[in-house]
């Protein structure tokens, strides 16, 4: 696709994101910080943004899945590369074989490994990582970890972006009781929001995923991260709409005066979430244009009735600076963690150099 006919523009700044990675560093002088790399970056590319960090300096990183770490590993060839959802029965060659570093949440993938690990600690969350029973287990028989090499004890909080949530104390509380019962390990503590719960929440090594990527950590505050994404589509096609005329799927919009309705290329098939019928907000020139209808498969309609000049192919912005994903999961009724993560395939990419 030739640069004058893409529809859409999808821009991912990764210099944002390296300054996002290094003001976090500045927050965190206890040790430090690691990029959270998993679901491709959350949607940004993990091929663009693991070698973007890593040249920035950044020496330890974290995926979900196994698949995700052999992906990234040449990436970042001498990085501390976690597997935050454990060992999979049979998968300990392959960690070997790639350097990977699983996060270990129970006895019996304790009993699976022996190498480099991290112990995951459940504090809370009840999904991954040891019960408080496991860790008395462990507490009580030592020997058991005998051939694990401890690079970090870890737990996930469960609330960071509320500070005013009692758990996140609950959960510090209960995480440094079992660092102080299990073998002494350096620990891994704050997600993005942590790295803003202040300094008892400060551990040796960071784990942010959101912040990187311009995802406010301290919701309801201004946020302190630079934004990342940039997302814009064309106006494929403008009509003029009669007043009593409906727009899209189902009717579910009626135009209450003579309209003129522009058309874009990006439906929920990209991530567009169709949550964001009736709800979604576009910018054209600073100003303000209403979503209309249902969001479709490929193509979503706005209300340019008081925009005159806008036409076809002009663009509008959907995501960025003034638009910020925080505000589309608002509006979609959901985080921006989910809007990221969704970002299409259909785009077109482009990456500006950190
Ligand atoms: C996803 C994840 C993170 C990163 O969380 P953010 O809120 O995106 O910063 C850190 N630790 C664990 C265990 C995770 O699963």
């Amino acid at each position: 696709m030739s640069r004058s006919t893409s529809a859409t523009e999808l821009r991912i700044d990764l210099g944002a994101i390296v300054a996002n990675w290094r003001a976090l560093c500045a927050r965190h002088p206890s040790g430090p910080v690691a990029a959270v790399v998993k679901a491709d970056a959350y949607g940004l590319g993990a091929d663009r943004v693991a070698p973007a960090l890593y040249a920035a300096g950044c020496r330890h990183f974290f995926v979900a899945h196994l698949a995700e770490a052999l992906a990234v590993r040449a990436l970042v060839p001498d990085a501390m590369l976690g597997v935050l959802n454990g060992l999979w029965p049979g998968d300990a060659p392959l960690y070997h074989a790639h350097g990977l570093v699983p996060a270990l949440g129970s006895l019996a993938e304790i009993a699976s490994w022996a190498g480099p690990a991290i112990l995951h600690v459940d504090t809370g969350m009840n999904r991954l990582g040891l019960s408080a029973p496991e860790v008395d287990a462990l507490a009580a028989a030592p020997e058991t970890l005998q051939g694990i090499e401890l690079r970090y004890i870890m737990t996930h909080l469960a609330a960071s972006e509320d500070p005013a949530d009692p758990a996140n104390a609950a959960q510090l509380r209960r995480f440094v009781d079992a660092c102080a019962r299990l073998p002494a390990a350096p620990r891994s503590l704050a997600n993005s929001s942590g790295l803003f719960l202040g300094p008892p929440f400060d551990s040796d090594l960071a784990r942010p995923g959101a912040a990187l990527y311009g995802v406010n950590p301290q919701p309801g505050q201004p946020n302190p991260m630079q934004s990342v994404v940039n997302l814009r589509a064309r106006i494929l096609s403008v009509r003029e709409v009669p007043a009593g005329e409906t727009v899209g799927y189902n009717g579910t919009w009626t135009a209450a005066r003579p309209s003129r309705i522009g058309t874009l290329s990006v439906g929920y098939a990209d991530g567009y979430l169709r949550s964001l019928s009736h709800a979604g907000q576009a910018l054209f020139d600073g100003s303000k244009v209403p979503l209309v209808g249902r969001v479709s498969m490929d193509l979503t309609t706005f209300d340019l009735t008081d925009l005159p000049k806008a036409g076809v192919g002009d663009w509008l912005e959907l995501i960025g600076p003034e638009m910020p994903v925080d505000a589309v999961a608002a509006r979609a009724g959901t985080n921006g963690y989910e809007i990221l993560t969704s970002l299409g395939r259909r785009y077109r990419r482009v990456y500006q150099a950190a």
